[in-house]
């Protein structure tokens, strides 16, 4: 899975979330051990609706809006990784490098549009009055292979903020949708730099190799010498003077 550091970094510059909470995310999500990938079953491109929910709404209650976004966030980029490292995209990733990013960016956002139809569907029901039961019986229907944790759905379905905490997801996936193919992007690149630890030591001004004797800067410096891309200090003063 990407290096907190990756999750810290993309989560504050490219979608807004502070690093504070993040990082208490970063910690709950991996502190779930062999439960991690429980939580976050992906089937055809659905998050199944009662793992989600378990998951999701103990963020809300914790941490707030922020923690839930951080939450998706963090969830979405392990799955984008894990695509980028194996099956049918990792094979791209190898192949062809960061070309084929956007088929890894293509899956990871139809993952969030089917959060948002599976959970719009829970909230409207809500709102027409719909009792706990019935909406079990509908998503169990629609789900293919039926719901597998009908119980914990259920006493999710009778919390007092529900309808607030459906809406605070759907927001959470409507903000995510405008930046999280940065984040993607990112991770695919990453991944396909760690097939060949050559290739963020390429300084992306001269092409030349930067030698960890010559100065150079890390970019961006977050990421610390074994994750940052390289450009010599030489090279980045040059680039200055002339922009
Ligand atoms: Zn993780
Ligand atoms: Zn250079």
């Amino acid at each position: 899975m990407p290096e907190w550091v990756v999750h810290l970094y993309t989560g504050k510059y490219f979608c807004g979330i502070s690093d504070k909470v993040y990082d208490e995310i970063n910690r709950f999500v991996d502190s779930l051990g062999p439960e991690h990938d429980v939580n976050r079953i992906i089937v055809d491109g659905h998050w199944i609706p009662e793992a989600l929910l378990y998951v999701a709404s103990y963020a809300y209650e914790k941490w707030g809006y922020e923690g839930l976004k951080a939450l998706l966030h963090h969830n979405l980029l392990d799955y984008s990784k894990t695509l980028s490292v194996g099956g049918k995209y990792g094979y791209l990733v190898k192949k062809y490098g960061p070309d084929c990013t956007i088929d890894i960016i293509r899956f990871t956002y139809k993952v969030l549009d089917h959060i948002k139809d599976d959970m719009s569907l829970i909230l409207n029901m809500l709102k027409e009055g719909a009792e706990a039961y019935d909406i079990v019986k509908e998503v169990d229907d629609k789900w293919v292979g039926g719901i597998r944790y009908p119980k914990s759905f259920l006493n999710i379905l009778k919390r007092e903020n529900l309808i607030e905490f459906l809406e605070s997801l759907i927001n959470v996936v409507d903000e995510l949708r405008d930046c999280m193919c940065v984040c993607v992007d990112e991770v695919a690149w990453l991944t396909w730099c760690d097939l060949d630890e050559n290739r963020r030591n390429y300084c992306p001004a001269c092409g030349r190799v930067v030698s960890s004797s010559e100065p150079h800067v890390l970019i961006p410096n977050e990421y610390g010498e074994r994750l940052a891309y390289k450009l010599h200090r030489e090279c980045l003063e040059s680039l200055k003077t002339k922009g």
